[in-house]
């Protein structure tokens, strides 16, 4: 997928101009005073649906999430893309070198980190002090190969040992405080945050060290710290091992993924070098969008724990909780995300939002079950086979789902009965590929023994129920899939043009406006005023040069240049009654308002002036389609 359209997936125009504007809800859309002119009435709109907007009143124009961007923050495309490309949380590539004051203090921080692996590495392998960890590794059978390669490390039982080490090497305290390795006092100073534990530095996925794990060499609690949340350390959108894993995960097109640091190690040890540990935290939508730019296929190997809290969250309590809390309702991932529910604390992802991830990411997501109380660590290094077995034997997510659910099933309870619907319906609801919702229902039907038309009317209840949700809530915690990541169309329409030179004098009644994407609509501006490709080429940074080779490789379907000719006006046609219509809509929302509001008033006989216009446009294009019809019929 594109940069464009990952961000488009990945940003809903909701959330975004909401920011700059107080929206209000109208119907399925939102309104609010233009932005962009001043007025009185709203005729400022978002459409969920379509992830555009439209100003219906003096400015008469509209786009998408770039175009409102670049408007109301006066902009060009490249400073849009990257605005919500950070927003989205998506990487733009290489890093671009350090200029910026903030882009300094990361570096800063990349090289504090960087010592200090250097330093517990050293401690590890050459110091007395590091005897105890030497022989919990040796004792986990962890190769020196793998020691090195990971560069597991060593930090003494000390308060200030890396303070003073790290100072020693030109470091201030504050950058100590701030790169998270040590704890700030009360007044004042610093001690080390990692005392006697192994340390596993944590990479990103170029390979820079961002911070650390470390395991207690004692009884200490908690057995597993991390380096604190830093403008480089995020654990939520990290993997363990995923500098060392991002090759093999490509060359296999598979990734697995385990929870802690020592099964992904041992698992890179056997020759699994494809798998990441997501660090004992419930799988974030953060590290599946890593990920999934490596590979779509993820395994992911549940701890059987987690999937034993399933047989209690049968229990009636459990089933209260699941019940008022809908999002978290569903089977934990983890252990710690089942533990994270009994405390009351913020929900964890469930299956429910894996689903919903693999749907918006097109991804499929299988889940290996593994044999009772077995980490992933004790599975491979004791019988590696077997190993291999699960992995090919994962179950698709929903399956798993069904598996865990249907086998605690009494189906001489109707309650029972009732209650597996009432946990896998929501699953089934985030499948968004309509043949794969309903292959899953009639499953359930048949394993249930339940009309299957009962079933689809219940997941009609449940749709409506969470529009309705959605729609009440502005902002959501997990984004679903915006759909609109390109347009057909718009690609076919630029297509034609860009590969046939020829069919320029066809154009004269194609405006911009009719390109809703702003990346098409940029590249039609700029086609206009360019004599060739290679003139074209050169107005164009990296991300628009890759759409304009995307829609200049976009293979044409029609054969010759009549018929091209002919699916060139068709697309016209289609984006001029695509926007008229979207006039006429805005129109008729305008109007509603203005009526439900004031009545009939001057106001409301200028709006139906101006719809007018709109109408007599569409019934021109109307006769202009049939005409264009007629002609083929008869060729
Ligand atoms: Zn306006």
């Amino acid at each position: 997928m594109s940069l464009i359209s990952e961000i488009k997936q990945r940003t809903d125009i909701v959330e975004v101009i909401s920011a700059y504007v107080p929206l209000q809800k109208a119907g399925r859309n939102f309104k609010a005073l233009c932005p962009f002119h001043s007025e009185k009435h709203p005729s400022f709109f978002v459409f969920p649906e379509q992830q555009t907007w439209h100003c219906f009143g003096a400015c008469g124009t509209g786009g998408d999430v770039f175009s409102f961007i670049m408007k109301k923050e006066g902009i060009d495309f490249g400073q849009a893309l990257r605005l919500l490309a950070q927003r989205a949380g998506i990487s733009l590539g290489p890093p671009e070198m350090p200029s910026k004051p903030e882009d300094k203090k990361k570096e800063r921080l990349f090289q504090i980190n960087e010592v200090a692996a250097e330093y517990y590495h050293h401690l590890l392998l050459n110091t007395r002090a590091g005897e105890t960890a030497r022989a919990y590794v040796s004792n986990r059978k962890m190769t020196l190969e793998t020691i090195k390669g990971f560069r597991l490390g060593f930090s003494p039982a000390s308060w200030e040992i890396l303070k003073g080490f790290l100072i020693g090497k030109g470091y201030e305290e504050r950058e100590l405080i701030e790169a998270g390795l040590t704890i700030e006092k009360e007044g004042g100073g610093s001690y080390d945050r990692f005392r006697n534990r192994l340390m596993f530095p944590i990479c990103n996925i170029q390979g820079r060290v961002i911070g650390f794990g470390a395991r207690a060499l004692d009884e200490s609690l908690p057995k597993y710290v991390n380096s604190a949340q830093t403008p480089i350390f995020d654990k939520s959108s990290c993997l363990y091992g995923i500098d060392k894993a991002k090759s093999s995960i490509r060359q296999r097109n598979l990734v697995i993924i385990v929870e802690g640091y020592m099964d992904a190690l041992t698992a890179h040890q056997h020759g699994w070098q494809n798998t990441v540990a997501s660090m004992g935290t419930s799988i974030t939508e953060k590290q599946i969008a890593i990920i999934k730019k490596l590979s779509k296929n993820i395994t992911l190997a549940l701890d059987a724990d987690a999937a034993g809290e399933e047989a209690t969250l049968r229990g009636a309590d459990l089933l209260a909780r699941s019940l008022d809390r809908k999002a978290t309702g569903m089977l934990s991932w983890s252990r710690e995300s089942a533990l994270s529910l009994h405390r009351g604390e913020a929900p964890a992802p469930s299956l429910a939002s894996l689903v919903k991830y693999q749907s918006a990411l097109d991804a499929e997501i299988k889940v290996i079950l593994l044999p009772r109380d077995k980490d992933p660590d004790e599975v491979i290094s004791e019988n590696p086979h077997l190993w291999q077995e699960l992995v090919e034997q994962a179950l698709p997510l929903l399956d798993f789902a069904f598996e865990a659910v249907i086998g605690k099933v009494d189906f001489t309870k109707a309650k029972d009965k009732a209650l597996a619907i009432e946990k896998l319906l929501p699953l089934i609801y985030e499948i968004k590929d309509p043949v794969g919702q309903d292959q899953y229902i009639r499953k359930l039907a048949s394993i249930l023994k339940v009309s299957k038309s009962a079933l689809t009317a219940s997941l009609t209840k449940l749709q409506l129920s969470k529009a309705r949700q959605q729609s009440a809530k502005i902002t959501e915690q997990h984004r679903p899939a915006y759909q609109l990541v390109s347009n057909p169309i718009e690609e076919y329409c630029l297509a034609l043009l860009l590969q046939y030179p020829e069919l320029r004098p066809l154009t004269q009644e194609l405006s911009a406006e009719h390109f809703e994407c702003t990346e098409n609509r940029q590249i039609f501006i700029q086609w206009q005023h360019s004599r060739d490709i290679p003139e074209l080429k050169e107005k164009f940074d990296a991300e628009l040069l890759e759409h304009l080779n995307y829609l200049m490789a976009k293979p044409i379907l029609d054969k010759n240049d009549r018929e091209r000719r002919h699916a060139l006006s068709d697309c016209i046609l289609n984006l001029q009654e695509r926007l008229s219509k979207r006039l006429e809509a805005g129109r008729e929302l305008i109007f509603n308002l203005t009526r439900e509001k004031e009545g009939v008033n001057a106001e409301l006989a200028k709006l139906d002036e101006q719809g007018i216009g709109s109408s007599e446009q569409l019934k021109e294009i109307f006769t202009k389609r049939e005409k264009s019809a007629r002609t083929k019929e008869i060729e």
